[in-house]
């Protein structure tokens, strides 16, 4: 059986920083991935999504904002095929930067799917492999709907599979991945109908923000359907219809399901180690990553707290410092993570949001400073798309908890604000800093 310091399943974003990071350090790493290196990031998440995304902001601007500033465009032709084969071309070659960072790093890499044979021991195509030091970097993949029909439905992976734009696209699911498609394929062209189970999307989320995606979407052509629980899926001649539980029906040439993930877990051969789940299948981890099994470790989506790619890869690069660096108290701090959704315009968002600021605190202890402005991208258009921003502060001191945006620009804004609340800053910090004028982030140093 071949020995190893150090045994990474699962080749995406936590899985090959960590596996780097040890490899840095001179453990000899083997890494395990089922599938194509990168994970979902690189493959079907994070960097297809915003090649899209930018794709789709850029037709915005030719056709709906460029003839504002006296530049008469004429769109001459959106090749959906064209873009999807550039887009894969490029997720080749991060394939290949992987590859030598790995190599580089001496990451002894095998493909295949690895199930656990005892605590120490896993199995990959037949053969055996061991280590004293095991990490779980499985990650996720979309639900699926368990409804009659359900499997007419295409997930996130199906999008990113599409080779040509369908006309119209019924999307369902409340989450950040089924607004930021939303917002892609409606500018892209399609229509769209966008469907949740509640009252608006993105509930996790500050109130503000969908409140204005609500909003916007529904001025940019997206129809939108609060209260809509899908109870069945049909073919139809030209595509599929929708049946709700209020009995409306949506019909369109594609359904796609955005609504949640689940964890990679189920085929690990978890039962042969001492690694416990959580209801829903997650790994359980302390904040070292331990798992319950002694020289078992999980990081990234598989354990269900922070699905965001620079999660996965600081969680991995920590405990990999903590194994083979001697830093035995390194762990991830994972307050104040920052993150960006990448709907039309973008959300910026980091800590409390103003809800769960005053459950926690009690509304006495937090004060809340709000601006809502027409961004000056939009002065000269009759066009005029809102930014809202909020600051959400406590105590005395005003300390920054909560930082929230939408609108356009808020998504490259957002990093140099996490540093400073990351920090500690007050709102003190904020309007003792000079505004860089004019852009639309200095409004958050000179709110009244
Ligand atoms: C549509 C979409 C958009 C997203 N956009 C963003 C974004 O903009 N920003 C952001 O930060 N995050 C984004 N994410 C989330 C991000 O992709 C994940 O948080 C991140 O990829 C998690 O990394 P990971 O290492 O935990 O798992 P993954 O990247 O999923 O990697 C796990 C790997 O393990 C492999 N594997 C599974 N089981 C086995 C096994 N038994 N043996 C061997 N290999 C195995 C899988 O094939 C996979 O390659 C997005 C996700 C999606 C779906």
């Amino acid at each position: 059986m071949k020995e190893y310091d150090y045994i990474v399943i699962g080749g995406g974003s936590g899985g090959i920083a960590s596996a780097n990071r040890a490899g840095m350090h001179g453990a000899r790493v083997l890494l395990i991935e089922g599938n194509e290196i990168g994970g979902t990031c690189v493959n079907v998440g994070c960097v297809p999504k915003k090649v899209m995304w930018q794709a789709s902001s850029m037709l915005e601007m030719l056709e709906r904002d460029a003839a504002s500033y006296g530049i008469h465009a004429q769109l001459e032709k959106f090749d959906f095929h064209e873009l999807v084969t550039r887009r894969e071309k490029y997720i080749d070659f991060l394939h290949t930067a992987y590859n030598r960072g790995l190599d580089s790093n001496k990451v002894e890499r095998i493909k295949g799917y690895a199930t656990f044979v005892s605590d120490r021991v896993i199995t990959v195509n037949g053969e055996e492999f061991t280590a004293p030091h095991i990490l779980i970097a499985t990650g996720g993949h979309p639900s699926t709907m368990s409804i009659e029909g359900g499997e007419l439905a295409i997930d996130s992976n199906g999008f990113f599979a599409l080779q040509q734009l369908p006309k119209s696209v019924i999307v369902l699911g409340a989450g950040y991945i089924a607004a930021e498609l939303s917002g892609v394929i409606q500018s892209m062209g399609a229509q769209v109908e966008w469907a949740f189970r509640y009252g608006r999307p993105l509930r996790s989320f500050d109130q503000m923000l969908a409140e204005n995606v609500m909003e916007i979407y529904q001025d940019n052509g997206v129809q939108l359907h609060p209260y809509y629980v899908a109870k069945k899926i049909e073919k139809t001649a030209t595509g599929y219809t929708v049946t709700f539980e209020n009995d409306e029906t949506l019909s369109a040439e594609v359904v796609l399901f955005a609504g949640g993930r689940k964890p990679n877990t189920s085929q690990l051969g978890l039962e042969n180690t001492g690694v416990t789940l959580d209801e829903k299948g997650f790994v359980t981890v302390d904040k070292f990553q331990n798992t319950t099994a002694d020289g078992i470790y999980a990081v990234g989506d598989v354990i269900g707290k922070i699905d965001l790619t620079p999660v996965a890869i600081a969680a991995g690069r920590h405990l990999s410092e903590r194994l083979f660096n001697g830093q035995t108290e390194e762990y991830l701090d994972y307050d104040l993570i920052p993150t960006v959704i990448f709907t039309h315009p973008p959300i910026a968002t980091i800590g409390l949001t103003e809800d769960a600021a005053i459950k926690r605190y009690g509304s006495e202890e937090i004060k809340v400073y709000r601006s809502r402005f027409t961004p000056m991208y939009f002065a000269l258009s009759e066009y005029r798309q809102k930014c809202e921003l909020k600051l959400i502060c406590l105590g005395k001191e005003e300390k920054i908890i909560g930082l929230h945006g939408i609108g356009v620009g808020v998504d490259e804004m957002l990093q140099g604000f996490a540093v400073a609340i990351k920090m500690g800053a007050t709102k003190k910090d904020f309007d003792n800093t000079v505004a860089i004028h004019p852009t639309g982030s200095e409004e958050f140093v000179t709110m009244r």
